[in-house]
């Protein structure tokens, strides 16, 4: 374990020079693949997700259907060449997981109502994992959805803040990830506050867990605006093709 001391110095710098409130990097772009509805690639920090949205379209097998609503079925996987040591390919329990809480958040935002049988598919494929691509993924799958033109009440975020050092931070790395105290995931509704996904790795205080939480808020409509900007970007060229 390292000590607190090498993840935050006495003067709030943490090991890649961030400041306790800054995010890392982060670039989205929307409409990428051809055959999907809706598409969308996103690199956060060393994080890189590609997301393909499908639907909606007839929900199969037949006994997985609801009469009154659509499903929303995310699949998260992650790369056997993601991680450092090769990852066993195939589903586990993480992400199985993972992909259970990213369907929940997105059936929150999406319209589910106006399409009764039908399921509406988000695959997650993360290329390169670097800690937070849960966010990462739900960011973009956000993002996709609007892409595929699925109705929605709003785009949902996710972004993370955590403890390094006994300091209260935003959105880990992943050394902090690996040897820091906690880490508080969260995705939300901006337009609402709405949380649509918390979740909780390690010990915080009550105090702490408010600040980290703020924080994490902060940081979801700091990316949200990204979010936004990668709409902007993909419909402004898609309208200046068509005046061409
Ligand atoms: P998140 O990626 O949402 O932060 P976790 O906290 O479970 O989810 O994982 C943190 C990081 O640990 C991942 O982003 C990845 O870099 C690494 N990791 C997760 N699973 C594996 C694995 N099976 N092998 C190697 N590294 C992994």
């Amino acid at each position: 374990m390292k000590s607190d001391r090498e993840l935050i110095n006495s003067e709030g710098r943490r090991l890649d020079g961030r400041s306790p409130h800054d995010l890392r990097k982060i670039k989205i772009e929307a409409g990428v693949l051809h055959r999907a509805d809706g598409s969308c690639s996103l690199e956060w920090g060393g994080n890189k997700v590609l997301v393909a949205v499908y639907g909606p379209r007839e929900a199969v097998p037949r006994h997985v259907q609801n009469p009154l609503k659509a499903i929303v079925q995310a699949r998260y996987n992650m790369a056997a060449f993601s991680v450092e040591d090769r990852k066993r390919p195939g589903p586990d329990r993480r992400s199985v997981e993972i992909s259970k809480v990213i369907s929940e958040a997105l059936e929150k935002v999406v319209l589910i109502e106006q399409f009764p049988r039908a399921s509406i598919d988000v695959n997650i494929e993360v290329l390169d994992a670097e800690a937070g691509t849960r966010c990462a993924g739900l960011t973009a799958a956000g993002v996709a959805l609007v892409d595929a033109g699925i109705p929605l009440r709003d785009i949902p975020v996710a972004c993370a803040a955590g403890k390094i050092g006994g300091r209260v931070v935003l959105d880990l790395g992943k050394e902090e990830d690996n040897y820091g105290d906690a880490d508080l995931p969260i995705a939300i509704s901006p337009r609402t506050g709405e949380v649509l996904l918390l979740q909780m790795d390690g010990h915080l205080t009550i105090d702490e867990f408010n600040e980290a939480f703020d924080l994490a808020m902060k940081g979801c409509y700091e990316v949200s605006e990204i979010q936004k900007k990668a709409i902007l970007q993909k419909y402004q060229s898609a309208a200046a093709e068509v005046q061409e």
